[in-house]
């Protein structure tokens, strides 16, 4: 495959990739409950901006901010006549800044439709299916250079994305899934049959994001790395677990903490992507950037 991705990917040992969208936005003024994707539309200055903070610090990959950018996830926020634009736009707004800085790449985030899949829920697969092929088709026709599908919880919830997914465009596919639960997904899935099942589905990247701690979420990428050392993997961690200091959400993990663990997620892990989730910041991915830089040489 000669894409972009694989460019970078030949030419680097590790991509350093964004940190987190949703509270740095909230930083910036948006509402706590408020859907971040809608911003692309009436706040896209400030999206770019934070894409510029990203890049400036040192990330190779900057995610779109269109996580929650289903039909199915926007309709509840009173936005489903807008979900083409939202995406269409949010990978406009991500391609622009990715183009001043010259090399960097593009991921169109697609999150979890946030309703459970039949028969565990009530929401068909095939609605699913759909709405993930509706939001990659905008975000591919934006110019995003792959598709991450990421903070998956349900391996059958992935399936119905990769599926819609791949029905619109040829775009490499990334999948990093939450191990929040006991090293495991809230659905009961472990690291090693995850990365097993995405690798029957031939998904380019595979990796983990958000999750509980930073040594939790590098133990699950350890056992990923156990059973398939030929898959590409990637990590996007939280800045740890959130607590509140006069009534605001505090995240524990310094950038220094953040930069040390990053090192390791690389070295003995062997991830070729890693970024931040929740809570990290511009300083976290400077440092990250930082300390993995030093690795390459
Ligand atoms: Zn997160």
């Amino acid at each position: 495959m000669n894409t972009a991705l694989n460019t970078q990917l030949s030419q680097k040992r590790v991509l350093v990739a964004d940190g987190a969208a949703g509270t740095m936005l909230q930083q910036m003024g948006l509402a706590p409950g408020n859907a971040p994707d809608a911003w692309n539309l009436t706040h896209p200055d400030a999206v770019k901006t934070l894409h510029r903070r990203y890049c400036e610090a040192g990330a190779d990959i900057i995610y779109t901010n269109t996580f929650g950018g289903t039909r199915i996830r926007l309709s509840r926020e009173g936005l489903a006549d807008q979900v083409r634009q939202i995406n269409l736009t949010g990978a406009q707004l991500a391609r622009s800044v990715a183009t001043e800085f010259g090399d960097r790449l593009v991921f169109g985030d697609i999150g979890p439709t946030g309703a459970l899949l039949a028969p565990v829920g009530t929401l068909p697969t095939e609605v699913a299916i759909d709405a993930f092929a509706e939001q990659a088709a905008a975000l591919t026709e934006g110019g995003v250079d792959a598709l991450i599908v990421e903070t998956i919880s349900d391996l059958e919830e992935a399936r119905a994305a990769i599926e819609g997914i791949r029905s619109v465009t040829n775009l490499p596919i990334a999948v990093t899934l939450s191990f929040d639960t006991k090293g495991r997904t809230m659905f009961g899935v472990k690291p090693e049959q995850a990365v097993k099942a995405l690798l029957a589905l031939d998904v380019t990247i595979i990796g983990a994001n958000c999750g509980r701690t930073l040594s939790e979420t590098l133990e699950a990428v350890l056992k990923m790395r156990a059973v398939a050392p030929e898959a590409l993997l990637m990590a996007k961690p939280n800045a740890g677990l959130p607590h509140t200091e006069n009534s605001a959400l505090v995240y524990a993990v310094t950038p220094e903490a953040m930069a040390d663990i990053a090192v390791r997620f690389v070295t003995k892990a062997g991830v070729r992507i890693f970024g931040g989730c929740c809570g990290s910041t511009p300083e976290h991915i400077r440092a990250v950037a930082a300390a993995l830089r030093s690795l390459q040489r």
